[in-house]
Order: structure tokens, then sequence, then C-alpha cells
């Protein structure tokens, strides 16, 4: 057999999947889907064909009236079990007839006390980067790409929502039925459903947000500005091809900011801070609407070509939006990230290159921000050396050669070197790429809004702690830049003093506190530890509550109740969550 990706059983010499027909039933008491699936192949297939698929409760599979024979002939704990469709007789579309497991690893189910209004259950899924196949046999890999139509049967008082287009709802009986459509194709990982009690307001002619009914009002009001958004994105990116731009705000448990699904961004609740502070996330969902969901990489070793052209687009766009003040600012905040993180994996670890070898590695538990900023770097450089005025060509002739299709990157060096060879001579692309670490050979960010934190930052460390006012009208990312750099322990009085000075309980600004935390626990801040644990109870952002563990596993305090404190909420949080702080405490000896 011949596998194209490590991360899946496919095996695209077989065949491929074209089409998907998904009729699918919510069962919010057993947590579980009961789906009927008609696959649609590009070509006919005799033999064998493999699909992925983890916890799927086959009960049969039907081509042309007739059972076919299949067996879970391979399992793997990273993988899942491989579905093996057997002795196919040019069959070009069958049926398979399945349930998900009660704990399936995509799919979060909530109780209503866990929403904003407190009484209806909540159901979303998270598909990147694995997860498809606990939700439907499929070639759960990025370099396969299907359309798809999906009904989805949900209790009468709730809405279900696909990241597709919607086409009808009706009635029957104590159900109600939703119909979508995907016309463009997808890969499996942006296949994506939620179901609530959702209210929907419009933004825009393009443009609305799904939210429960006791947060729409503030988030209609968060992100008024997506339209702007979309209209900027397609000067720099091109025609957007996906028809609407709606967001899905979930309860505050999603493990990430926001997860790109066409059409239907996923959102954190955390993202809605009352100031339109943290729409830069909106702009990066809304940017892998091009690059990641147009173009999108082969496999999840090629991951940096998704997020490391997404950050990058979202710098443009910011730069346009908010100024090239803020948008310096944020990229000297991003590179002393990197920096950390680099430092925290090892300067030399593989995991510090762009394209990295991930066979038998779990792709949640060993995403970094390097992709993201590195790659962002990368691409900065690039346009350094050639001028934004030919880049800005090259990006718009690499959206529209390789839409709706996926690519290694490989294959993007080879169309980089035929499109600017001047690139290749000047930037030593192939370290970037291949080799650990950063090179000190390029362009560093500069921004006068950082220059005057570190004054501060130097100040302090001097023994004169800053003054409230000195910080008063500080932006967000000068705030973070500030927290991000104080010396790991402080006195526990400043602690305090930059709490209170901050006015960080005010500010409504969960992403504060992936810093400010860590520095409490470091600082043996023990009176801080109730608080700690009432906001990993309540945000399951992985961005923010993974520093604080980090924090508690090094410090002698605090390492005794990692542990507890996960388990006291794991109910709470979607599986990725779980398994990936709980795979960062096991490796700690916890
Ligand atoms: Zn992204």
């Amino acid at each position: 057999m011949t596998r194209h990706d490590p991360h899946s059983y496919a095996d695209l010499t077989q065949g491929k999947i074209a089409h998907i027909d998904l009729h699918i039933k919510t069962d919010f008491d057993t947590h579980i889907l009961k789906i009927e699936a008609e696959y649609r192949l590009e070509e006919p297939v005799s033999g064998s064909l493999f699909l992925d698929t983890v916890g799927i409760d086959l009960k049969q599979a039907i081509a042309s009236g007739q059972n076919l024979q299949w067996e879970f002939d391979e399992q793997d704990e990273l993988l899942g079990e491989r579905l093996h469709l057997k002795n196919l007789d040019g069959v070009s579309s069958f049926t398979l007839a399945f349930s998900t497991s009660s704990v399936a690893r995509a799919l979060q189910w909530l109780p209503g006390v866990q929403t904003a209004g407190g009484q209806h259950p909540f159901l979303y899924s998270q598909c990147q980067a694995i997860h498809a196949r606990s939700i439907f046999p499929c070639q759960d890999t990025p370099s396969v790409r299907f359309t798809f139509s999906a009904e989805v049967e949900v209790p009468k008082a709730l809405t279900a929502v696909v990241a597709a287009e919607q086409i009808g709802v009706e009635e029957r009986g104590e159900s109600r039925i939703f119909r979508f459509k995907m016309p463009q194709p997808i890969p499996s990982y942006l296949f994506a459903i939620g179901v609530g009690h959702l209210a929907f307001r419009e933004l825009g002619s393009r443009t609305g947000v799904y939210a429960e009914p006791e947060i729409v009002e503030a988030a209609t009001w968060e992100f008024a500005e997506n339209e702007a958004k979309i209209m900027e994105a397609e000067k720099l990116l091109g025609p957007y091809l996906w028809g609407r731009y709606d967001l899905l705000i979930l309860p505050p448990s999603f493990p990430y900011g926001g997860m790109e699904n066409p059409r239907l961004t996923f959102l954190t609740p955390t993202a809605i801070l009352g100031t339109r502070g943290q729409t830069c996330l909106i702009t990066h969902e809304l940017a892998h609407a091009w690059t990641g969901n147009l173009v999108t990489n082969a496999t999840w070793e090629d991951f940096w070509l998704n997020e490391g052209w997404t950050t990058y687009a979202e710098t443009r766009i910011t730069e346009v939006l908010e100024g090239k003040e803020i948008a310096d600012l944020m990229a000297v905040y991003d590179e002393h990230r990197l920096f950390e993180v680099m430092e925290r994996v090892g300067m030399d670890s593989p995991l510090t290159c762009l394209k990295v070898p991930s066979e038998g590695r779990d792709p949640d538990a060993t995403t970094t921000i390097i992709p993201y900023y590195k790659g962002c770097f990368l691409l900065k450089e690039c346009e350094h050396v050639i001028g934004r005025e030919r880049f800005d060509a090259f990006i718009q002739k690499y959206t529209g050669k390789y839409q709706f299709q996926s690519l290694t990157t490989e294959a993007f060096i080879e169309f980089l070197k035929q499109e600017l060879p001047e690139v290749i001579e000047k930037v030593d692309v192939y370290e970037w790429i291949y080799e650990p670490g950063l090179t000190e050979n390029r362009s560093r960010p500069q921004s006068t809004l950082y220059d005057e934190v570190q004054e501060i930052l130097t100040a302090y460390k001097q023994g004169t702690r800053p003054t409230k006012e000195q910080i008063a009208d500080w932006h967000r990312y000068q705030i973070f830049s500030f927290l991000q750099a104080l010396p790991v322990q402080i006195p526990v009085e400043d602690c305090k003093y930059f709490e209170a000075i901050l006015e960080l309980e005010n500010k409504n600004d969960a992403g504060n506190y992936m810093y400010f935390y860590a520095t409490c626990i470091a600082s043996g801040y023990r009176e801080s530890l109730p608080r700690i644990e009432e906001f990993i109870g309540k945000i399951g952002r992985l961005l923010y509550i993974l520093p604080i563990f980090r924090a508690m596993i090094a410090s002698d305090w605090a390492r005794a109740h990692a542990r507890r404190i996960l388990e006291q909420v794991q109910e709470r949080h979607h599986k990725i969550t779980v398994h990936v702080i709980n795979k960062l405490l096991e490796e700690a000896g916890l």
C-alpha cells in the first residue's frame, strides 16, 4: 500500500472520495450521532478502499443494493481504526450506516449549564487536525477534497449550523431538520457542525453571526466590521469564493481562538471584549478562507503553508485597518513570543523547522505557534527583498493558481523559484524551512510602542515600578508585551500591584491572564490559586491555559495542584484540551 500522509491510512492510488451526502440525527441523551452517508468516488474503484475512522460503530455498507465486505483491519492509538472495504467491483458509489462514539474525539456535547443561556444543550465539532474520522469514515487527509450535502435532525428548540450553505429547514414532529450543501470541495478537517439554542444577526450583505441569544447583541457589536475586513482581504488575496462569511460563537470551552471552517468561522467567546480589541482573530480566520481553505497544506507536515501564510495575511490586513504602528507592535510582540516558544522547545529542536517531520507525532499535542510566526517572518523577508508590489502580485497568482488544491512545501518552493527567482537568490529559503532556529540574517520588526514598554520594564528591573498613569493608555498588545517580558519570578506584592494598576479584573480580557497567572504561580502568589482554578474551569482556550499549566509544573508549590485541577475541569472541556494538558502532565511525571 502507498501512504501519502503520515496521519492517514488513505491510499490515494486506490481512488478518491469526490462527494458525500450525510444524513445526521443528533441524540443529546446518548451523545451520539446516527449517520447514513452516501459516498461518490472520483472514478470507479476495484479491489480495496481504505478509510480512516476512530470509534465508529459501522452497521452496514452497501453498494448497488449489495452488502459490501468490510473489516477494521488495522488500528493505532493516534490514527484510529482503518476501515477496509473489500473486493470492490468497479464501485463508484456506496452507502455506510453508522453511529459515532459517545466520546468521539471531534465532538463536544455540553449540558445546558455550561452555555451562556444555561438551559439548552450545545454540540460543536472540531475536526482539525485528524478528528473528522471520529464523525464519519473518510480519507482524513488534507490532500483529498470533496463536496458534500448534509441533513441534520435536531430537537425542535435547537438550531443546527454546518460550515456550508443552508438551503432549507423543516419541522417534523418534535424535530427540526436543517439542510445544507457545500458546492466547493473541502478537505475533511474543514467539516464542521454546531447545534444549540442559537440566534442569528446580519452584519453585512455577506456576513452574519450565530450565537446564543444572551450574547448575540454583544457579538453583533464586536464584529460589526467584518464586511469591511472581507473587502480588505479581497484586495490582498483575490475574490472571496465561498459565498457567505458567518461566525458561530461557541461556549468558552472551545479549545482554540477560532477555527476557520469555510463560510462559518467557529469562534471563542473570549474574543468578545466589548472594545473590538481582538478582531485580529477574525482577520486571521477570514484570511484562512484563502490560505488554508482555498490553498491547503497537503499534509500536517506542511502546516506552515496554512498558518504562516495566514499570519502574514493577517498582519497585512491589520496594517490597513488598524494602522502601521499597531501592526509593528504586534510584529515585535510576536517575535518575542516566537523566541519564547523556540527556547522552550529548544533552538535546535526539529519542532522549530517550518517543515516538521511528524510521523507518529500527535498533531494536536505538538502544534506550536512556530509555523505561524516563523512562517510569517519568512514571507515578510521574501516581501522585503523583492518589494511589496511584486510580492503582492505573487500572492494573487498563488491563491489563483492553486485554488481548491492541496500543496506540499516542495511544490511551493518550486512555484517561488519559478515566479520570483530573485527571492531564492537573496533569501535562504531552504534554511528557513528545513533548518531549526531562526536565522540572524533577516530584517527585524521595530516598534516605538514596544520600545515604550521596554523602557518601563527596564526601569522596573532596576527597582522603579511604573505608575498607573504611565500605562493608562496602553494598547492591549502593550499590556501583553509587558506581562510576557516580566521576570519569571517577581515579589508577590508586585503581582498584586500590577493586577491593580493594569485593572485586569475590569478588563474582561482573558488574554491577559495567560501570562499574569503564570507569573503569579512562579512568584508564589498562593492567594491567586482559587481564581486561577476558576479561570481554568471556565476557559478552554489552549493558548490561554497551557502557559498556566506549564507554570504549575515548574513551580514547587503549585505542581501538586495541576493534576487535581485538570480532573476537576475535564468534564467541562473539549477532549482536545484535556488530551493536550494530560499529555503535558504525563510528560512531567504528574
Ligand atoms: Zn490559523
